[in-house]
């Protein structure tokens, strides 16, 4: 027992699921110590960035190390956001030093610290305070600083400067002493500079949505409205309300939602607030940046895919979440959180309102809604003049198809353009083709890491695998039997771009994928002429199928509506059913009429009949009496237990003692029960071999007492080169 006076409890980041106790530096008394702060720690061989969460006056250990450096003097996690990471933590069966590893951004997890961005602030004096909005109306630089000023109280020396006041104006206004330098936490990174946009009138429809989210305490809403039917004008006007409340506003947003014209349309609605957006395009240290103006309360909106959600925002007033039911909302390695439903457990300590958005809300959501867990709330038309587009099947099997196109489909294409409309084609593969044989023997060009093949790169003369990223150079002859007779079966994005540009001369083919938009710069770029309303034909994959708002389309084909129909994946039909109804959602979203063509060989499966003659919400209720009746999700809580390995017994051997150890604490009964060990869909990924046991319960509880005594259990493991998680609410089987 060490009972000196003060002890630091840290989360460090390593996958133990514990806290350690290290002594304070070297000179720090213990009001220097604050929960929230970040120390470097000596561990094993190395040191560590780790966050202080408790001081505490006694550790059950004899010998403990002290910390080496205190990186933070203020705290970067202030009370909530600890208390938040720590359920978090608990939830999902992690590790609490990986969940604050996971809540920093890359420069501030490496040790940078926060002062390095220290800002200077102008700001007015008492004597600048009062004058009038009127003064200085001879020097047109120095009245529009000094409105601003008024307006705002005080603005960074980075966002003046990006607003053209600069260094001459400024001292301006100080050598008058009416305004002066001050040092202070750091802005966000400006955003590029934006016309402001007209307001739009509510509709009934919105403004009964709007109406119905409190202001103030904590509720979870859901709002399920069609795709253009405007619901990002009501995101913006519960935003507008926390603002004007002195509130943050959160929005989370889909990895590919978070794009420049996101961005611009919010810009230009809060030309005054201070935005700052997490996003994955930034450099590092802009990403400090961001994160540490939104930690310290400076940023007014925060904006970012599914990490913001553990940013500190100390004046949170709503959070919403925009195409709620996006997949990539859940993390699919390290911590498996979901950022949607975290963002309720947020809104719940928070106590303020939370909104979840979508034209086709998740099952799990839309359960909560029917259930009344959540209030429903509706957008059943869209807004301003746009009517919902008309839909049809075009049956593919007994039809000469070209280049997996119909010729109605095709006809329809160059009718669209011909008229100076535009047309998008919505294609799920990118690449030339998924495969490549030899039509002499037979061979197929398999990736040899990962149990799949690789697809074709005609463009960089590639074969690739998209699980793995191996790539290695096209082949023109065989590998097996030297023979010429290759042969590219089926078609992705390249293919297709090859064959409508061949077939539409006159007119652009605008391909977008994954390939032609490293960044989402070039996506905005790529899209440029369909903004502008020249004809022009789009195509390319689920990217085009989100946050675009594209008024001259007017004709959407999906080339193969097929994919989720038959997959071992139990949600499978119902992401197949998200994707269609979304692609669809982007025709007609202007004045004019919109058309979608579905191909399909399947035209009279049940499923997507319902889909596409009574629409996704119809469809989802399906689903969910299907998901009854076969007692999975969200009618009970899941989870898996995953194990991967180089040496596949050992993983299916992990498992099943895993599976042993949780069987003779808690035996299969009607409420709970196990599948497994089983192969994953994807059973070889990187050069290991991926299993699984899949737990489902009636209770959650139940579920997480057992997690939380398997991960005891299993971080006795000694076999380094086998790695396992606990998969909470697991999303995907692949
Ligand atoms: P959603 O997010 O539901 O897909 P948006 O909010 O993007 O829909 O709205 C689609 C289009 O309708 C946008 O161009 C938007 O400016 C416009 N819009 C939204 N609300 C209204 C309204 N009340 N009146 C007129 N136009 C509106
Ligand atoms: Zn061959
Ligand atoms: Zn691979």
């Amino acid at each position: 027992m060490q009972g000196t006076a003060a002890i630091l409890r840290l989360a460090v980041p390593v996958p133990l699921r514990r806290l350690f106790d290290y002594l304070p530096p070297q000179g720090l008394g213990a009001d220097d110590l604050r929960p929230g702060q970040r120390y470097l720690v000596p561990f094993g061989s190395r040191d560590l960035v780790a966050v202080l969460v408790e001081v505490v006056a006694e550790s059950p250990l004899a010998e403990l190390k002290p910390a080496g450096e205190r990186i933070d003097r203020q705290p970067i996690f202030d009370t909530r956001s600890r208390q938040f990471l720590q359920w978090a933590a608990d939830y999902y069966q992690a590790p609490v030093g990986e969940l604050y590893a996971a809540a920093l951004p890359v420069a501030l997890r490496k040790g940078k610290p926060a002062d390095h961005w220290a800002e200077q602030w102008l700001e007015l004096t008492t004597e600048g305070k009062g004058l009038p909005e009127t003064a200085l109306a001879r020097a047109k630089k120095q009245q529009e600083l000094l409105q601003l000023l008024l307006k705002t109280n005080r603005q960074s020396r980075t966002a003046l400067n990006a607003r053209g006041l600069n260094a001459p104006v400024c001292k301006a206004l100080i050598e008058r002493k009416l305004a002066r330098w001050v040092s202070g936490p750091t802005a966000p990174p400006p955003l590029e500079s934006v016309e402001p946009q007209p307001v739009p009138q509510l509709n009934d429809e919105q403004r009964q949505v709007i109406d119905a989210v409190p202001a103030s305490g904590f509720s979870a809403s859901l709002l399920e409205g069609t795709t253009g039917s405007g619901k990002t004008e009501v995101y913006l006007r519960l935003m507008e309300r926390a603002l004007n409340q002195g509130n943050q506003a959160l929005l989370l947003v889909p990895e590919i939602g978070l794009t420049p014209q996101t961005l611009r349309r919010i810009a230009a609605r809060f030309p005054d607030f201070r935005i700052a957006a997490l996003h994955s395009g930034l450099a590092d240290g802009e990403r400090a940046r961001a994160w540490l103006s939104a930690a310290s309360g400076v940023a007014d909106i925060v904006i970012g895919t599914r990490s913001a959600i553990f940013t500190p925002l100390p004046r949170l007033g709503v959070i919403l979440i925009d195409e709620e039911h996006d997949g990539s909302f859940k993390q699919q390695d390290g911590v498996r959180y979901s950022a949607r439903d975290l963002s309720v457990v947020l809104a719940k300590n928070a106590d303020v309102p939370v909104l979840l958005g979508s034209a086709t809300p998740s099952l799990e959501s839309l359960h909560n809604a029917l259930s009344g867990r959540y209030q429903h709330l509706r957008l059943r038309h869209r807004a301003g003049n746009a009517r919902p587009p008309q839909i049809s099947v075009v049956p593919t099997l007994h039809q000469p198809l070209q280049e997996g196109f119909a010729p109605q489909v095709l006809r329809h294409i160059g009718d669209t353009l011909n008229r100076g409309e535009q047309a998008l084609v919505f294609i799920n593969r990118r690449g030339y083709a998924p495969a490549l044989t030899c039509d002499d023997c037979g061979w197929l060009a398999d990736c040899p890491h990962c149990s799949a093949k690789l697809t074709l790169h005609r463009r960089s003369r590639h074969l690739r695998c998209h699980h793995c990223d191996y790539r290695m150079r096209e082949v023109t002859s065989c590998p097996q039997c030297h023979s010429r007779n290759l042969n590219a079966l089926g078609a992705g994005t390249e293919r297709s771009e090859d064959f409508l540009t061949h077939s539409f001369r006159n007119f652009p083919v605008i391909r977008v994928d994954r390939d032609t938009t490293a960044t989402k710069q070039a996506l905005d770029k790529l899209l440029e002429p369909a903004r502008n309303g020249e004809p022009c034909l789009l195509l390319g994959t689920q990217m085009l199928a989100k946050g675009h708002h594209l008024p001259k389309v007017t004709l959407v084909v999906i080339q193969d509506a097929d994919g989720g129909l038959f997959s071992a994946d139990f949600r499978a039909p119902e992401r197949m059913g998200q994707l269609l109804e979304q692609v669809a959602g982007r025709a007609g979203r202007g004045d004019l009429p919109g058309h979608v063509l579905v191909q399909s060989r399947y035209p009279e499966h049940p499923l997507l009949q319902l889909l596409l003659n009574r629409g996704y919400g119809a469809f989802a209720r399906q689903l969910m009496e299907e998901r009854k009746i076969a007692q999975l999700p969200p009618m009970r809580a899941m989870a898996l237990v995953r194990a991967e390995c180089e040496e596949p017994r050992w993983a299916e051997e992990f498992l099943a003692n895993a599976r042993n150890y949780l069987e003779a604490l808690a035996p299969s009964s009607p409420e709970l029960q196990y599948l497994g060990p089983v192969p994953a869909l994807l059973e070889r990924k990187s050069g290991r071999y991926r299993f699984y046991i899949q737990i489902t319960a009636d209770r959650r509880g139940l579920l997480q007492q057992l997690l939380t005594r398997f991960c005891q259990w299993a971080e006795g493991n000694r076999n380094r080169r086998l790695r396992w998680a606990v998969d909470m609410d697991a999303q995907e089987l692949s």
